[in-house]
């Protein structure tokens, strides 16, 4: 296989460092020139000069960006993927994207026969490090076993879940989930902070009880009790897949107004945290409505 890899970003990188394992010919592509160069600096990859350029030789090009339009943006005009990619190549799109873009991109694709697989991932930036990553796949049967190479040197629990768009969308009903758990967990324990109980005796407590969940098992301790708040996933995407999940419900008639209100809180905890703020700093805002800090 000829993979190209677009996109170095906090998890894009180790992926794309895997991928560079696996494959010795990797040629990778960044919107911002120097984070290739400083990858190619340290792997053995070409870097190419735009997404055209890393398409022409390649037989799967894997992208990895903050959103499905973003992927998007890369099919047009010279420089883009669609002025190089071959008939019979595939795209592998392991962005947290949405379902409905991806068939649209899926659909632009296979005119002109090429493949389509959504595959987000899960796991985090260790994840994509160790490469034991979970893939979640959308797209034809024959495409995912096709392109188990490139999902196997990233990822360990590597599923089918679907026509295109079924990985995004499992997903962001994860991460939506996710969302959750840290803003209840936040909730929680600022209650009971103020309550009297030390949250680290709380965190021991839940942990062992039917309350506990990955977030109060590893982020809480590792990130909030800590104060460390290293920032490995932005609070922006987060809400970005939160915000899917709750389009996805919609689009379904599924009432799920958990979600919906969550997806509002992350709205509103991105425009008071910013654009480069970790996913688990939304503990902050509740830490200063209340008036306690967790640790
Ligand atoms: P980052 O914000 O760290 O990186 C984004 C990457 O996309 C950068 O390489 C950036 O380039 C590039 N980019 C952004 N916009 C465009 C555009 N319009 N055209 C071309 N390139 C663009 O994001 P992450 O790496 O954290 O996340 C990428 C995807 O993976 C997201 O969908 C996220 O939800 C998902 N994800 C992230 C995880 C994590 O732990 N971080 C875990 C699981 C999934 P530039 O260098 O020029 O800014």
């Amino acid at each position: 296989m000829n993979p190209a890899f677009l996109g170095l970003g906090a998890i894009g990188r180790p992926m794309a460092a895997r991928v560079a394992a696996a494959f010795p010919n990797l040629v990778v592509w960044n919107r911002t020139a120097d984070r290739a160069s400083t990858f190619a600096a340290e792997h053995k990859v070409r870097v190419a000069a735009s997404p055209a350029d890393a398409a022409r030789d390649a037989d799967v090009v894997i992208t990895c960006l903050p959103l499905s339009r973003d992927v998007e943006s890369l099919l047009d005009g010279p420089n883009g993927l669609l002025a190089s990619l071959k008939k019979g190549a595939t795209l592998v799109d392991c962005t947290s994207g949405d379902p409905a873009t991806s068939r649209r991109i899926a659909g632009r694709l296979a005119e002109k026969g090429i493949d389509f697989v959504d595959a987000p991932v899960s796991g985090g930036t260790s994840g994509a490090e160790k490469g034991t990553l979970t893939v979640m796949v959308g797209g034809e049967a024959a495409v995912f076993d096709r392109m188990q190479p490139i999902f196997k040197s990233f990822g360990q629990k590597i599923v089918h879940c679907g026509a295109v768009g079924a990985g995004d969308a499992l997903k962001a009903v994860n991460n939506a989930m996710l969302a959750i758990h840290v803003w209840t967990t936040a909730e929680g324990l600022a209650t009971l902070a103020k309550a009297g109980v030390d949250p680290k005796i709380a965190l021991d407590v839940i942990n062992t009880s039917s309350g506990r969940s990955n977030t109060s098992m590893n982020l809480f301790p590792e990130r909030v009790l800590s104060r460390a708040f290293p920032r490995t996933f932005r609070l922006a995407l987060l809400e970005k897949d939160i915000g899917i999940a709750a389009q996805v419900a919609r689009d379904h008639k599924v009432p799920t107004p958990v979600t919906q209100l969550t997806a509002d809180l992350f709205t509103l905890a991105r425009s008071e945290l910013g654009e480069v703020a970790d996913h688990v700093e939304a503990v902050r805002l509740i830490e200063q409505w209340a008036g306690v800090e967790i640790s």
